[in-house]
This record gives structure tokens, sequence and C-alpha cells, in this order.
């Protein structure tokens, strides 16, 4: 691998596919986005087309973030949300038709290892991220790596908040997903009897004209997440939690103006800082990093910030 080599950074959506070509600064060289392609035989076929579209002859590796349960480790895709491409063996297939090195993560992940690398966390090595979307998505980077545990963690949405409280997808009740999510705020906007398209910026215009009921919406949906962020810090105290997603600013600001709460367990907020642009950055980075190690599952981020020259090492205090 030469100091000219970049990778090609994929960010596979429930709607749209992005494909880039990413140096190892982490800036974005070239870009494509689509609609994406369902089913397991198209969806393949097509990512091939992409690559072969979009490669240069710098790129040395290939990063691909899912949005679904990911086992990393053997490059396979669990399960993939409204995609049908479960059970695909994505990294052994697209490395044999592209003679590259793929790894796979799920795609908040890849967002995370972006934001980590030149975004909000830039420089941390610990974080864990909720992204706020329809649903709530999640990651934990320990040590400059994402968690897997034995193979699909970082499931954030799933924690329990409200013990006997909404029913969720995932089959149990009270997970943070069905309190704070994009979709709980609509409802919490619904049944407070504001307009169905009051927007988040409307409910904080309102809230600082003096609304109560604007303030009960937006506390009823930030102190569920805080709850959650708080449990997450005494589980992993990262350096920081970063919320990402359509919603993260307007969560990280909610989260601001709740009632301080008194507890063992303090941490910094930031807002994602990279947007739409961070999967395609950090499947890129992660690619090179795995490159750089050799082995996929032994790369680790600061090694590869080190290494690029470019990047800051987070120096933790003794
Ligand atoms: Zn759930």
């Amino acid at each position: 691998m030469t100091d000219s080599a970049t990778a090609l950074g994929i960010d596979v959506g429930g709607t749209n596919l992005r494909i880039a070509e990413i140096d190892a600064a982490g800036r974005i060289l070239s870009r494509h986005a689509e609609r994406v392609t369902n089913g397991r035989d198209a969806f393949s076929n097509r990512l091939a087309e992409l690559v072969a579209t979009h490669r240069s002859p710098n790129v040395a590796a290939i990063g691909i973030g899912i949005p679904g349960r990911v086992d990393a480790a053997a490059g396979l895709v669990l399960s993939a949300g409204y995609l049908d491409i479960g059970g695909l063996p994505l990294a052994g297939w697209l490395g044999t038709a592209t003679r590259l090195p793929v790894v796979v993560e799920n795609d908040c992940s890849m967002a995370l290892i972006g934001e980590c690398a030149v975004g909000a966390a830039r420089g941390a090595e610990n974080v864990v991220m909720f992204t706020i979307g329809t649903g709530i998505g999640g990651a934990i980077i320990q040590g400059g790596r994402p968690l897997h545990g034995h193979a699909t963690a970082g499931q954030l949405g799933h924690i329990t908040v409200r013990p006997g409280g909404e029913r969720c997808n995932c089959g149990r009740q009270g997970c943070v997903e069905t309190t704070s999510s994009g979709t709980s705020l609509g409802r919490l906007i619904r049944e407070a009897g504001l307009a169905t398209d009051t927007t988040v910026q409307g409910l904080f215009a309102r809230s600082d004209a003096g609304d109560d009921v604007a303030t009960a919406v937006l506390r009823a949906w930030a102190e569920p997440m805080r709850d959650a962020a708080t449990s997450m810090a005494a589980a992993f105290d990262p350096d920081l939690v970063v919320f990402g997603g359509g919603l993260g600013g307007a969560m990280v600001r909610a989260l601001g103006r709740l009632p301080p709460e008194t507890s063992w367990y303090n941490y910094d907020i930031r807002p994602a800082a990279l947007g739409d642009d961070a999967g395609i950055i950090g499947g890129g980075l992660w690619a090179l990093a795995s490159l750089r190690r050799g082995k996929a599952p032994q790369a680790s981020l600061p090694a590869f910030a080190a290494e690029a020259g470019h990047l800051p090492v987070f120096n933790p205090q003794p």
C-alpha cells in the first residue's frame, strides 16, 4: 500500500446508497449517490457495477456500512431493515468480484469512525453515538475500535428506558426508540394537540416564547434519551456521547434544556459534524485502517490516525 492509496467508502441506507473515493486524510475525492437497489442478487450486482465505475487506480480497499445487523468479523450481513439482503456474505462476495479487500460494519459504526477521525469526536477513542431519525441507531467505539460483542453490539435504540411502556419493533416495551426517535416526536406532537406539521425548530421557537406545551413535548422527547445516554456513560465511561442522524442536533439542544440531574455520571454531549458524509468517510478510512493492520479485526482507529500524519491522536489525561 502506498501513501497515495485511497479507498471506496460505501454507505448503504434504507433509501439511498452513497459511494465515494476517500483519501487517507478523510477527504472526499469523488462521490455518487443513487436509490438503493433491493434484493440480494440485484443489490450485489449493482454494487459491483458501482465499484467498477468509481474505482480509480489508487483505490486499495472498500469499506461498506449496512443499516442493520452485521457480523463484521465474517463480513456477513445478518439483517438490513427494509433491505432484503440478510444472509449476504458481502465482504467475501465483493472481495472476490473486485479483487480488493472489503470491510463491512453497521452503518452507524462507520459514521462514528468518520466522526472520530475528522468530525465531532476527532481524536477521541472512547465514544458512544446515537443516531436519531425515524428510529434510533447506535454505535460504540472503545479503544479506537468499533465494539462488536459477540457480533452485533451497539443496538442502542433498544435500551429500556420506560419499563412497561410502548411496544417496540424489537418485541420488547419501553425502548428509547419508542420514546425519543423522530417517530416518537411526531406522536408527542399529535398527543399534545399541536398541528401535525409542527417541526422541532417550531417547538424550540414556541418554547422560547414561553409556550409550556412545546416545552413539555421537548422534555418528554429528550428526558428518556438522557436516561439512555447516562446508562451508556455508566457502562462505558466514554470521552463523549455524539448525537447524529437528522434529529441529532435538535436532540443535543433539547437535552441542554432539561432540568439538571445529579448523578455519578457526567459526560460531554456533542452533535455529529459530518452529516450524510459521515458514513462514506468512515467507510473509506476504516478500509484504509484495516489495510494498514493487514487484517480487518485488528485495525484500530488511533493507530491509523497517527500513521496518516494528518490527524491528532487523543491522549487521555493520566
Ligand atoms: Zn426495542
